[in-house]
C-alpha cells in the first residue's frame, strides 16, 4: 500500500493532533457559515444548554458563543485540543459560558432532554451520521435543534478515483437528499440544508496547511508516520482541486420532533 492509499486512521494520533493544533479549525468551515447555520435556530436564551461535539480547538465554538446566548460545553477526544479550547475561551473572556471537556461522542455526559442545541461541525463522521443523529437525539429537549456539517456527494455518479478515496475514508458519504431522509427518519424535522462555499476548504482549510507541512517535514525528517500524514493531506487537497464539482461540505439543521 503506498502512502497515498493509506487511511488517515492508521496514522499516529499524537502526530495528527500536533499537526492540527496549528490551525484555528480542524475541518472545512468559516465564521460566516457557523453564523448562517445559527440563523435557522430560534429557541435560544441565556438559560439554554448547548454542546459542540468534536469541537477541536474551538474555532466554531467561540463564534457560536459570540453570536448566541446560553452555556456551551465543547467535547473532544483529544486533551491537547481541549487545553487549547479552554485557553481560547479565556482569551475571548468567554470562560463563564464556554467550557471544553475531554470525552467521546459515543459516551456523552448529558441527561435525557437536557440540551437545547447540539452542534457538530466536521466531526460526526467519527461515529457516522445516522448513528450520531439517532444516539444524540435523546439528549435534546422536545423541539431542540441539531446542526451538523459533513461531506456529501453532489452528483449521483462520479469518477472512480474520487469515489474510492472518499468511500474508503468515510463509507457513509452520500447525496444530500439521502442525508435529509436519514435526518427525518431519525426523528428530526429537516429545517435547512446548505452547501459550504469552496473557500471553506481552500482558503480556510487546505491553504493554511501548506507552510505547516514544510515545517512539519523539517521537524520530523525521516519519520515515516509524519511523512505519510503530510502526503495524505496533500493528496486530499489535490483531489479536492481536481474533483470539487462532485462533492463538498454540507450543513444540516434539524429540529427534534
Ligand atoms: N469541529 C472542529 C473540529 C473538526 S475535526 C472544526 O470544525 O474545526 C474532527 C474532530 O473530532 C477532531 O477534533 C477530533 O479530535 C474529534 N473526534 C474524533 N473522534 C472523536 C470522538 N469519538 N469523540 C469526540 N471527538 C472526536
Amino acid at each position: 500500500m503506498n502512502s497515498e492509499n493509506q487511511s488517515i486512521h492508521q496514522i499516529d494520533f499524537d502526530l495528527i493532533c500536533e499537526y492540527f493544533s496549528n490551525f484555528e479549525r480542524q475541518g472545512p468551515g468559516s465564521p460566516d457559515v457557523t453564523i448562517k447555520a445559527l440563523s435557522f435556530i430560534d429557541n435560544l436564551t441565556d438559560e439554554s444548554r448547548i454542546t459542540d461535539i468534536g469541537c477541536g480547538t474551538g474555532g466554531q465554538t467561540m463564534v457560536l458563543a459570540q453570536n448566541a446566548p446560553g452555556r456551551i460545553t465543547g467535547i473532544d477526544l483529544f486533551p491537547k485540543f481541549i487545553e487549547l479550547f479552554n485557553a481560547n475561551a479565556r482569551k475571548l473572556n468567554l470562560q463563564d459560558r464556554v467550557e471544553g471537556i475531554t470525552g467521546s461522542m459515543d459516551k456523552l455526559p448529558f441527561q435525557d432532554e437536557e440540551l437545547d442545541l447540539i452542534w457538530c461541525e466536521g466531526a460526526i463522521y467519527n461515529i457516522g451520521f445516522e448513528r450520531g443523529l439517532n444516539e444524540w437525539r435523546k439528549f435534546l429537549k422536545k423541539r431542540g435543534y441539531i446542526a451538523v456539517s459533513e461531506i456529501a456527494w453532489f452528483t449521483e455518479e462520479r469518477p472512480e478515483e474520487i469515489n474510492r478515496f472518499w468511500l474508503d475514508a468515510y463509507a457513509e458519504i452520500d447525496t444530500i437528499p439521502k442525508k435529509v431522509a436519514q435526518m427525518q427518519k431519525a426523528g428530526y424535522l429537516p429545517v435547512a440544508t446548505f452547501i459550504l462555499p469552496e473557500y471553506c476548504w481552500t482558503v480556510n482549510y487546505y491553504e493554511p496547511q501548506v507552510s505547516i507541512q514544510e515545517a512539519f517535514l523539517e521537524r520530523y525528517k525521516g519519520n515515516k508516520a509524519a511523512e505519510d500524514l503530510v502526503a495524505f493531506q496533500r493528496h486530499e487537497a489535490e483531489l479536492y482541486r481536481k474533483y470539487k464539482e462532485y462533492y463538498g461540505y454540507v450543513f444540516y439543521i434539524g429540529r427534534k420532533i
